[in-house]
């Protein structure tokens, strides 16, 4: 956002946001999307409002941060235009590096969020207000966080302690901060996933253990 010259700096952007909010949409009608509560930061709901994005910056504490190939996603600015509700879970099919390779080339038409290692580091590689193609679903993308997983689904040693427990903390992260339900319908299955040939995370990945570990970790740390 430019600075006018003569303008007080507190003052400026604030400005700038309640016109665009009250110019765009009409108070009554971003009452009534946003309720008065969220009236004060319902400024994203107007199309191409969008945030700053800082190269670096990361949505969960801890992680990483290498940028897919921006022909790997689409900027959005979630949850104003999407509601996020689902996380999906995947496995790579390869090495953490050849994920993060994968990611990165321009070539590969697919990312995730984030890509979780058998050691329980996480690089986030598409932020979270954007969409990431990793479902093959549109809609789903549009709604949902994608969380990859170091290994290969007829490999039931891949997924270690550490990477449950690191995917874990990460999981409640983001269903604490969007309000989704810690349940097998809001955590899914890239099979599950409607119209998707992919068989990921396979019938090794312990769903019981991996739920408990999520609500344990957002019972531990309460909104
Ligand atoms: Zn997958």
């Amino acid at each position: 956002m430019g600075s006018k010259a003569g303008a007080t700096p507190e003052a400026g952007p604030r400005r700038t946001r309640r016109a665009l909010l009250f110019g765009g949409l009409g108070v009554f009608t971003v009452a009534a999307i946003a309720g008065h509560d969220e009236l004060r930061r319902a400024w994203w709901l107007l199309p191409g409002a969008g945030r700053p994005r800082k190269e670096g910056e990361v949505d969960h504490v801890g992680a990483e941060w290498t940028s897919a190939s921006p022909a790997n996603w689409r900027m959005a600015d979630r949850p104003g235009d999407y509601r996020v509700d689902r996380i999906v879970v995947h496995v790579t099919q390869g090495s953490f590096a050849s994920s993060v390779d994968a990611f990165r080339s321009p070539f590969h038409q697919a990312s995730a969020h984030y890509i979780v290692g058998q050691d329980g580091r996480i690089e986030q590689m598409v932020r979270e207000m954007d969409v990431a193609f990793h479902s093959g679903n549109r809609s789903m993308n549009e709604r949902s966080v994608g969380i990859e997983h170091e290994g290969f689904v007829d490999r039931p040693q891949d997924f270690t302690q550490a990477l449950y427990a690191a995917s874990a903390r990460l999981a409640a992260d983001v269903c604490r901060r969007y309000g989704i339900p810690v349940d097998r319908s809001h955590v899914l299955a890239h099979s599950e996933v409607r119209g998707t040939d992919h068989t990921d995370p396979g019938p090794h990945w312990d769903w019981d253990r991996y739920l408990g570990l999520v609500r344990s970790e957002l019972a531990a740390t309460p909104a």
